[in-house]
């Protein structure tokens, strides 16, 4: 069974008297434990597509379902619930919370989402930063590393909940080519050994080249699907 399924979405925002038709009727599928991305210039609905995954916005039409659930239609409530307990975010500019330290940063999504002890808590975030690397680092903060560690954090970050599927959008414009490929490795090893979907938007050919599916998008449209190796 597919992890995501989009028949027909399409986005159109609307500000005052100007139409901007960001999707245009996408229809895929995306399998459990994939590694895939989105890839298109500038303004041709990354973003956009990553959004409605992740329950941070609705499709104007068509349906978008999410393991079983129908996505299309959630209230907002349901659709945080959701977003909590199935979807990670990993975003270009790390967003940590500067006044947390490492350690803290990671913890955080289960202290919003999920009753767990604390003893659990500390097991699962020293699990994380030391398969991202980071556990030296736990008592910093994020104005004391580098821009790769903290996308290593945000990696840890998004994982600590154990979802099912992590969003990254745009997660290496940021770094250098030898960091991006290091956090591109991580989340490689993370999807490996969890089976965690990644699913990437980028016009970064680091990502492009490291992906199992690509998804171009034009102007709003998916335009070709490469399958590597397959
Ligand atoms: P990408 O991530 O590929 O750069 P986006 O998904 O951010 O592209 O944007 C796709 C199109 O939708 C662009 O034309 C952008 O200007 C427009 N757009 C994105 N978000 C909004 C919004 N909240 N309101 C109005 N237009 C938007
Ligand atoms: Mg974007």
């Amino acid at each position: 069974m597919s992890l995501v399924t989009a028949k027909n979405v399409s986005k159109t925002y609307i500000t005052g008297d100007i139409k901007i038709e960001a999707l245009k009727g996408l229809s895929f599928e995306i399998e459990p434990a994939s590694f895939v991305s989105f890839v298109g210039p500038s303004g041709s609905g990354k973003t956009t597509i990553l959004n409605l995954i992740g329950c941070l916005d609705k499709p104007t039409d068509g349906t978008l379902k999410v393991s079983d659930t129908d996505i299309s239609h959630l209230n907002r409530r349901m659709a945080a619930t959701f977003r909590g307990e199935n979807i990670g975010f990993i975003f270009q500019d790390f967003n940590l919370l500067p006044v947390l330290t490492v350690f803290e940063n990671v913890e955080y999504p289960l202290l919003m989402v999920q009753n767990i002890p604390s003893e659990e808590r500390e097991r699962r975030v020293m699990d994380l930063l030391n398969a991202v690397g980071m556990t030296e680092q736990k008592n910093k903060y994020p104005d004391q590393i580098s821009g790769g560690q903290k996308q290593r954090v945000a990696v840890a970050r998004a994982l600590v909940t154990e979802p099912k599927l992590i969003l990254a959008d745009e997660p290496t414009a940021n770094l250098d080519h030898k960091t991006a490929y290091m956090v591109i490795d991580i989340m490689r090893k993370m999807k490996n050994e969890f089976g965690t979907t990644f699913i990437f938007s980028t016009h970064d050919q680091k990502i492009v080249g490291e992906v199992e599916v690509i998804y171009m998008l034009e102007d709003g449209e998916l335009t070709d699907r490469h399958v590597r190796g397959g």
